[in-house]
């Protein structure tokens, strides 16, 4: 078994010769990202990290957000209201499909997708604006352990060019899906999605899910046990755009991307590992991210349903990390 840290080293370098794909830009600030950027973080449920490449660089979290406001609306609904507002069903569709809005139900197909992300985004709850603001930032600090930050350019530039969230929020609003009021809850959608992490942030992130929700480096109880699995769940099903089915037949562990390049996946009870590298596949994920997770799973028998390779690889190669 090779040693964990020279494993993401040998795959750091091997990844670095990928150009292949392209940044986003549908949102022109997400443009500015420089294509070579590449880190890969693992930090384990023990707090050990192991990390190589760029892992302090900055971005924004975009779509990984989804998991952890999803994660926040359980705790305020629970898990039988909030699922008469937003399904658990994937969909097959682009993350930003219009299409698939079940005017049946009146609810959006999965939260993971931008419809059930922005009807999840509604249900927050705090007094006026800035104190949901003020809730949504405090959540995602107690996964990161510091202080998070809004990138203000990125926030604008989606707020002014998001027409397509807009007319999907207008078309749930004739649904009778949110209730809200839309502009606001567009604002804090845009918001949640130009918060600032990076790849170390995110695989901390993905730690606290695996550790029943508490934060493996600060001990802080950053979402309630209860709704792990729920979260995992849709993670696992719906994470990665309309890649998801493939993802869990080649890897095999909940995980969600995001469109600035970023992946971050849960190996229950073990760790939380993230990748990032802003070149996108026409899917929207990043291109070194998904070899490096198909490599990762190859290497220590990660997927859930891969039993030949024992549960013990794994773990052995965190220890011997150590
Ligand atoms: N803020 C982006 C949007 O709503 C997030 C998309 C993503 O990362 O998938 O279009």
């Amino acid at each position: 078994m090779i040693p964990l840290h020279s494993f993401l080293e040998k795959l750091h370098h091997t990844y670095s010769a990928l150009e292949t794909g392209q940044v986003a830009s549908y949102i022109p600030e997400l443009a500015k990202a420089n294509p070579d950027w590449f880190a890969i973080s693992v930090v384990t449920t023990g707090g050990q990290v192991i990390e190589v490449g760029d892992y302090q660089q900055k971005f924004t979290i975009q779509s990984i957000s989804k998991v952890f406001v999803y994660g926040m609306a359980l705790e305020i609904h629970g898990r039988e209201r909030l699922l008469e507002k937003v399904s658990v069903e994937p969909t097959g569709d682009p993350f930003n499909s219009l299409i698939r809005l079940d005017e049946d139900s009146h609810r959006p197909f999965n939260p993971m997708i931008n419809a059930g992300a922005i009807a999840t985004t509604s249900l927050l709850q705090g007094d006026g604006p800035t104190e949901r603001l003020n809730q949504l930032l405090l959540m995602f600090e107690r996964y990161v352990g510091h202080e998070v930050f809004i990138d203000m350019p990125t926030f604008i530039s989606e707020r002014v060019t998001g027409h397509r969230n807009r007319a999907m929020a207008h078309l749930m609003l004739n649904f009778g899906m949110i209730d809200k009021d839309i502009a606001a809850v567009l604002d804090l959608y845009f918001q949640q999605c130009a918060v600032m992490v990076t790849c170390h942030d995110l695989a901390l992130m993905a730690a606290t899910l695996a550790n029943q929700g508490v934060n493996p480096i600060t001990g802080v109880q950053a979402v309630s046990p209860d709704y792990i699995r729920d979260i995992l769940s849709v993670m696992y099903t719906c994470g990665m755009y309309n890649f998801a089915g493939e993802w869990a037949y080649r890897v095999g562990i909940p995980a969600k991307s995001g469109v600035s390049g970023g992946i971050l996946a849960v190996v229950p009870d073990q760790a939380g590992i993230a990748v990032f590298s802003p070149r996108l596949d026409s899917n929207g994920n990043s291109i070194r991210a998904i070899q490096v997770f198909q490599d990762l799973s190859r290497e220590y028998g990660l997927h859930l349903f891969d039993l030949s390779m024992g549960r013990c690889v794994f773990s052995q190669a965190l220890q011997s990390a150590g």
